[in-house]
């Protein structure tokens, strides 16, 4: 005990009782004493507090317990949860709502690139069809095998129409200066069959541009030449209709 002598850590009664042993003059435990003092005077030079008073061990330990009772009743205020590990949750929010998005931004993107190259398909489908409908007017219009056929009016202040027919590519019929219809009323191509009895067949549907011209393209008649004996033109309400609903204004023989 002879260090916690030196340090001043023992209690009174200890204390009291090491000092009357000392003042019986007893030479070793004099000399132990003295290196103890030495020793824990060393050790000053390290640890300063290292020879607390009883009053002050006391009032340390009272401290130490009282924080200890505030950190455990301040414990649940704060969810347990350290603020480096909110600070962390709060960072993952805001990753997570970035990453949310930029995956939307990303999937808007795709969707717009998507639309953007179906339009361009779109248009270039569009270009093909009418650089193919081109194509086949001009065959049908140039090739000596293509049959004329002149659609005469029934009024004389109207120009007659021509058509020609090829027998594997259709029949291009063509107009210039032809009186637009009124309204929403469309000119419509009839093709009258050979067979005694027969009912007009309807084909397609036209209007004129301001200038009066048109080229229509049949690419698919509804029957064949052969058997054909006429075309003919009538107005009719827009979208056409499935027998004629007006006397014909061209008619044409297929010969
Ligand atoms: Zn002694």
């Amino acid at each position: 005990m002879f260090e916690g002598y030196a340090l001043g850590a023992l209690d009174a009664g200890e204390r009291a009782a090491l000092e009357a042993h000392l003042a019986t003059g007893c030479q070793d435990c004099a000399k132990a004493v003295a290196e103890a003092r030495w020793l824990v005077s060393q050790l000053a030079y390290l640890a300063p507090e290292a020879a607390p008073s009883d009053m002050l061990k006391g009032h340390l330990m009272q401290t130490v317990r009282a924080e200890a009772q505030a950190a455990k009743r301040s414990t649940p205020s704060n969810g347990g949860i350290p603020f480096w590990m909110w600070a962390g949750v709060a960072a993952l929010f805001v990753f997570s709502i970035y990453s949310a998005w930029n995956a939307e931004r990303l999937r808007r993107d795709i969707r717009a690139t998507n639309e953007r190259a179906a339009a361009i398909l779109k248009q270039r489908q569009d270009l093909e069809a009418q650089l193919e409908s081109a194509k086949r007017e001009a065959v049908i219009l140039t090739d000596p095998a293509s049959v004329n056929i002149a659609l005469a009016s029934n009024d004389p202040k109207t120009p007659p129409l021509e058509a020609k027919w090829h027998s594997k590519l259709g029949i291009v019929l063509t107009g210039q200066n032809v009186p637009v219809p009124s309204g929403n009323r469309v000119l419509q191509l009839w093709l009258i069959p050979k067979t005694p009895g027969g009912k007009p067949i309807p084909s397609l549907t036209l209007r004129p541009d301001t200038e009066g011209k048109f080229v229509l393209l049949v690419s698919n008649p509804p029957e064949l030449m052969a058997r054909t004996k006429a075309l003919a033109i009538t107005e009719e309400p827009e979208g056409g209709s499935l027998q004629p609903t007006t006397t014909p204004r061209w008619v044409g023989g297929v010969s």
